[in-house]
């Protein structure tokens, strides 16, 4: 289940995107993190979701004659995961399991994406959005400040992810409160 986490292998880093690219233009980006979970021999079964027309025709493209990957592919493959896990700060799919048992209706993975495309733009632009889309979302939703750190959230989160923590986090960024 989920090969491209919750499409978030699907977006990846300019530079990872770049590699794919260049080896393989015709698959899309997301067939290789799909490719990958069916390239396993002891794999029967790959479930992906997929939310538009597109999205099912692409999957039919590469899935309908599949072959496993290469050794090539599976070293290109590692490459783009170093690349990938460099670059992201808090590794949240975006799946909002988390949310429901929330008491102070924090958009936890939403901050966490802000987070992340924060941490990633600073790198190189001198002003990002995500402070701004912050404080958009922190007037419909609980702040991440607002955290009273029950752990209902991560009882729930299938990544188990320390998400009381990145909260701190989150809001030391946005909030200014470290
Ligand atoms: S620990 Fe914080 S974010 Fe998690 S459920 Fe409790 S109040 Fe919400
Ligand atoms: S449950 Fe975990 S992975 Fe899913 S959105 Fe919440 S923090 Fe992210």
């Amino acid at each position: 289940m989920e090969p491209a986490k919750g499409g978030t292998l699907a977006n990846i880093p300019q530079e990872a995107e770049n590699l794919f690219r260049s080896y393989r233009p015709d698959l899309s980006i997301a067939s290789w993190a799909i490719r990958f979970a069916a390239s396993h021999e002891n794999v029967m079964l790959v479930l992906s979701g997929m939310s538009n027309l597109e999205q099912v025709k692409d999957n039919l493209s590469y899935m309908e004659n599949f072959t496993p990957f290469t050794e090539e592919e599976y070293a290109l493959v590692q490459k783009a995961a170093d690349i990938i896990n460099g670059s992201i700060a808090i590794p949240c799919t975006g799946c909002a399991y988390c949310i429901n048992k929330c008491p102070e209706n924090i958009a936890i993975p939403k901050y966490f994406a802000l987070y992340n495309a924060d941490m990633r733009e600073l790198e190189t632009k001198a002003w990002t959005a995500q402070t701004m889309l912050y404080s958009h979302f922190s007037e419909q939703f609980g702040k991440a400040g607002s955290c009273i750190a029950c752990g209902q959230c991560e009882k729930m989160c299938p990544q188990h992810l320390p998400i009381r923590e990145w909260l701190k986090q989150v809001a030391a960024r946005f909030e200014g409160t470290l």
